[in-house]
């Protein structure tokens, strides 16, 4: 008998399903059945995989009530934070089709004025886009939908074949995904699920693909690099961040706070452009923490599914206890506990929002990926101070300033190596700009024209007229 996966409901510890999963052979099987559709798949005029894209973005919309009922049962997102997931691929998908054909263009760069051989004709040059082929779309639970439809959509737009691994703690919605997907006229054999725990995505990664694209933490993301470098693949990796936001003496001191108490706790946060280091300059700490800590006190905590619901439970066990000793270490360091810190006395793997201050770098919540809703905040006495402090990680996601003077923010962010850089904003995502890492964050893009180029080589075309 198959080993099976059980799909467990975080809210309320309760077993939702049991999956049969994926093996060595089955994953052979699917590779070969991918790797035999996909000529055909990107032979079909560019406007038919559109038609299908464009036909998966109505189904979401008309389905969205119980797309976001299953991603919430299977991952306690809160209710209204799952529907938002989902109604803003829409907007993802525009862009991908607005721009798909652009970057699949053929494009002519050079014709000899002349002819410069005698007995030959001219000679022309040209690029030709060329999907990459059959590849692996290894993706992480935390937001499903995006980090997923990423990769997924504009693969599949530029004609290749996905062998789709959803993270085991979002399986029923990776189902989902790929049912709408092949309702949508996406061949079954051009889209298909892997099925299972990281040793799926191990045996996925032991077939010939041709390229990787890997959403998930750092530790991962290093063995599917390790593992796809003999195979000389494109290999992409979004990964952890550890994303400092620094709160100037010139902010506006309120907005700043509740912007960043959302990003800090939104989706609990487990997302991986969370803002998980908090430094705020001393003339404004006070007035700072004090907006900030009646922002996190009006997050209701509680049952995912009602639609108030702002913090549900972490999605994965496990977590609770890296956060329970993120928090200790914290406080035997000399930290103050503002608020939270400790598990709910409930069924379901609840974590109350926790807020820590006199924090310093010598405690593993300013130094690793927390994950979840604890957030550090610590007193600066300059840019000076704050630009160090931000600059202390190998991660390099997200770094987001707030002030008034666009000049020393903007100045401050280019002082850090992150891929995005926000100024009086955070936790943001936008379909028009690359999504990338530096350093231990990742390799590589997606979204904007360079994330949907990625699912592409070049050829060279030498034609001379003979
Ligand atoms: P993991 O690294 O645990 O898992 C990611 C995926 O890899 C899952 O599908 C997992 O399967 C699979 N996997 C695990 N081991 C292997 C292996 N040896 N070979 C192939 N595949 C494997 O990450 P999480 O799912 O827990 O996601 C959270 C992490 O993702 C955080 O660090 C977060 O910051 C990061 N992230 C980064 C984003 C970005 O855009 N930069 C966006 C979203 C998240 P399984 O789950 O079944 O074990």
């Amino acid at each position: 008998m198959a080993d099976v996966l059980s799909i467990i409901n975080p809210a309320t510890e309760a077993l939702i399903q049991e999956i049969p999963v994926d093996d060595r052979a089955t994953v052979a099987e699917k590779y070969a059945r991918a790797r035999a559709a996909q000529l055909g798949w990107a032979a079909l005029p560019l406007a038919d995989r559109i038609k299908c894209i464009l036909r998966f973005r109505e189904l979401l919309i008309e389905r969205v009530d119980a797309l976001a009922a299953l991603l919430t049962a299977e991952t306690g997102k809160p209710i209204t934070q799952a529907r938002n997931e989902i109604l803003a691929v829409p907007g993802r998908i525009d862009f991908f089709v607005e721009h798909a054909a652009q970057v699949l263009a053929p494009e002519r760069v050079y014709a000899e004025p002349a002819v410069a051989l005698p007995g030959m004709g001219v000679l022309e040059e040209a690029i030709a886009q060329e999907p990459l082929g059959v590849i692996a779309n290894i993706s992480a639970w935390n937001y499903p939908y995006f980090v997923g439809g990423n990769v997924f959509i504009p693969a599949l737009l530029m004609g290749n074949a996905v062998l789709y691994k959803p993270s085991e703690f979002a399986t029923l919605t990776g189902g989902a995904i790929v049912s709408l997907l092949h309702e949508s006229g996406i061949p079954q054999n051009i889209f298909i699920p892997i099925i299972g725990s990281g040793l799926s995505g191990a045996a996925l990664l032991e077939q010939p693909i041709d390229g990787v694209f890997f959403t998930g933490s750092y530790a991962t993301g290093q063995k599917i690099a390790i593992a796809a470098a003999p195979k000389l693949i494109r290999t992409q990796l979004e990964l952890g961040g550890k994303d400092p936001a620094y709160v100037c003496a010139d902010a506006k001191v309120a907005a700043a706070a509740a912007g960043l108490a959302d990003g800090a706790f939104y989706n609990n946060g487990q997302s991986c452009c969370a803002v998980e280091r908090i430094y705020v300059h001393i003339d404004v700490y006070d007035e700072f923490l004090e907006v900030f800590m009646a922002t996190v006190k009006s997050f209701k905590l509680g049952d995912p599914t009602d639609p108030d619901t702002y913090l549900g439970p972490v999605s994965r066990k496990p977590q609770l206890s890296i956060l329970a000793d993120q928090v200790a270490d914290a406080l035997a360091k000399g930290a103050t506990l503002r608020c939270g810190g400790e598990r709910l006395n409930r069924p379901g793997w609840y974590f109350t929002p926790t807020v820590l201050t006199e924090v310093n770098h010598t405690m593993t919540v300013m130094q690793e990926e927390t994950f979840g809703p604890v957030i550090g905040i610590q007193r600066v006495a300059s840019d000076e101070e704050a630009v160090a402090l931000m600059q202390d990680t190998p991660y390099g996601l997200t770094a987001a300033v707030y002030g008034t003077d666009r000049e020393r923010a903007v100045g401050i962010l280019h002082q850090l190596k992150t891929g995005s850089a926000y100024w009086n904003c955070c936790d943001r995502v936008s379909p028009r700009l690359p999504w990338s890492g530096r350093g231990h964050s990742g390799l590589g893009a997606t979204l904007s024209l360079a994330g949907i180029s990625t699912f592409l080589q070049p050829r060279a075309w030498h034609l001379r007229a003979g």
